[in-house]
């Protein structure tokens, strides 16, 4: 296999990559939180209510600068798909009802006038992301509804990112141009897997030809960047199949790799109950498949930005994960900075000045405390020092891959040696794995190691640590 390539902050080494074997995926893939937040959302509590979210959104505004500070972010969820995929584990209404829609953007018309009745201002917006579900469930005519709705409430700034994933099999090119005139200038496109069979195990059938259409055509029309979603160890996928897919994706040259895992929990995700755990690849095939995977896309040019994410040299991914500028929000790897984020939409999930917050998670739990015009969320977390700190520490890890000691100090005005000794303890035998180097100064997640920089993380989740009921996590790998 060849070595993937990490870059470095300047005066740090990282140690050979060691071979990712069957048996450090079974040692090292337990289950784990991908910490897109610390805490993570299983820790919110239903003490945080609208209230505190109301509060935090008005401290926005009250702060030195006011209006001025850090544009926010914004995601939108669209929780609606035409067909169920077998090996879903999002929050999702499967329905072929697109009236349905209609009722949905009414509420989130309300939703976003509370949220500038709360801001009291018209806050600058650096980043739009809409997720599902399939945004593309919405016909033109909403979408564009939804857009000026925004726009109208927000000031997006001119360069702002505009990104929406999309479901290849309700979007041509016509409907791309569409997108694009409204300011969409970046795509996430659901793919999985291009063998036929593989798609006809998980019910989820589009060709190459389809997708290969749209991105070409995606290219001339002003879209900077194009991500695509792989799922690694889905049914009836073989070492051999899932080659034919990576030769697929090189020919499409997305500027964004996502290579997830599946995580087969049937007991959680009704779905997952139609495929059986006889389809699936063994855990041999899956690490195969895995170490065949980093091969091909290192030597196609792709740098191993975190965990399971790839970009090519040149994307504004891989540029901030150089510049030691990664963030990690919601929405995974960002190269935005670690602003507030608004999450809108039923079972949204949002951060403001610190606080985060859920939406509710159920459509007439969303509906009922829009038509009281509360805001609704439903739970959230206001973090303690100690969090804070546990936080900083966890992004670091998983967005450089690297722990500094003394700046982390200095930062947090604690001794982190002695405060955190019993976790750099713990990271002890995870250095001997060789999955990252330790010294008195700090921690620096070798190649190997930032496959399962999560796990790694984890050492440092004051609720994980104390919680061993872990089965609701998915694997590492
Ligand atoms: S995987 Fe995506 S498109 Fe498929 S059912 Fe789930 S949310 Fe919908």
């Amino acid at each position: 296999m060849s070595a993937v390539t990490i870059p470095l902050a300047a005066g740090r080494t990282r140690a050979a990559p060691p071979v990712l074997s069957p048996e450090l995926l079974a040692r090292m893939g337990a289950p784990g939180p991908r910490y897109t937040s610390y805490p993570t959302a299983d820790r919110f509590v239903e003490a945080f209510g609208p209230d505190d979210y109301r509060r935090a959104l008005a401290a926005r505004s009250a702060g030195p600068g006011g209006a001025a500070v850090q544009p926010l972010s914004l995601y939108l969820h669209i929780p609606f798909c035409e067909s169920i995929c077998y090996y879903c584990a999002c929050n999702k209404i499967v329905t072929r009802q697109h009236d349905r829609a209609a009722e949905y953007l009414l509420a989130l018309d309300r939703e976003v006038a509370l949220h500038i009745e709360a801001l009291g201002a018209r806050p600058r917006v650096s980043q739009l992301h809409l997720g599902g579900g399939s945004p593309t469930f919405l016909s033109d005519l909403q979408l564009a509804r939804v857009v000026s709705t925004l726009r109208r409430a927000f000031s997006f700034e001119a360069d702002a990112e505009m990104a929406i994933e999309v479901d290849p099999r309700t979007v041509d090119p016509a409907r791309l141009e569409r997108l694009a005139a409204l300011g969409f200038n970046r795509l996430s496109l659901g793919i999985q897997d291009f063998d036929p069979q593989v798609q006809r195990a998980v019910h989820r059938e589009q060709g190459f030809g389809q997708v290969e259409l749209l991105m070409r055509a995606a290219r001339p029309l002003g879209f900077r960047s194009i991500s695509v979603d792989l799922i690694l160890g889905l049914p009836q996928q073989t070492a051999a199949s899932f080659g034919r897919t990576l030769e697929q994706i090189q020919a499409l040259r997305p500027d964004r790799i996502a290579l997830y895992s599946y995580a087969h929990l049937p007991e959680r995700f009704k779905p997952q109950r139609r495929i059986a755990a006889t389809a699936l690849p063994t855990a041999a095939t899956k690490a195969a498949m895995l170490g065949e995977a980093i091969a091909v896309l290192a030597a196609a040019g792709y740098e191993h930005i975190g965990m399971d994410h790839f970009a090519l040299a040149g994307d504004s991914l891989a540029v901030a994960r150089r510049r030691g500028r990664l963030n990690r929000n919601f929405q995974g790897y960002t190269d935005q900075p670690d602003g507030d984020l608004i999450g809108l939409g039923v079972s949204a999930i949002g951060r403001v000045g610190g606080c985060y917050s859920q939406n509710a998670k159920t459509l007439d739990e969303y509906y009922d405390a829009l038509r009281q015009g509360v805001l609704p969320v439903v739970r959230g977390l206001a973090p303690t020092r100690d969090d804070l700190v546990r936080r900083a520490i966890v992004m670091a890890l998983m967005c450089q891959g690297e722990l500094d000691f003394q700046a982390l100090s200095d930062a947090y005005l604690i001794d982190i040696r002695s405060a955190f000794a019993a976790e750099i303890a713990a990271l002890q035998p995870l250095a001997e794995q060789g999955l990252l180097s330790l010294d008195r100064d700090g921690v620096c997640v070798s190649e190997l190691g930032w496959f399962f920089v999560r796990s790694i993380a984890s050492v440092f989740d004051r609720y994980l640590q104390a919680d061993t009921a872990r089965a609701r996590y998915s694997r590492v790998l």
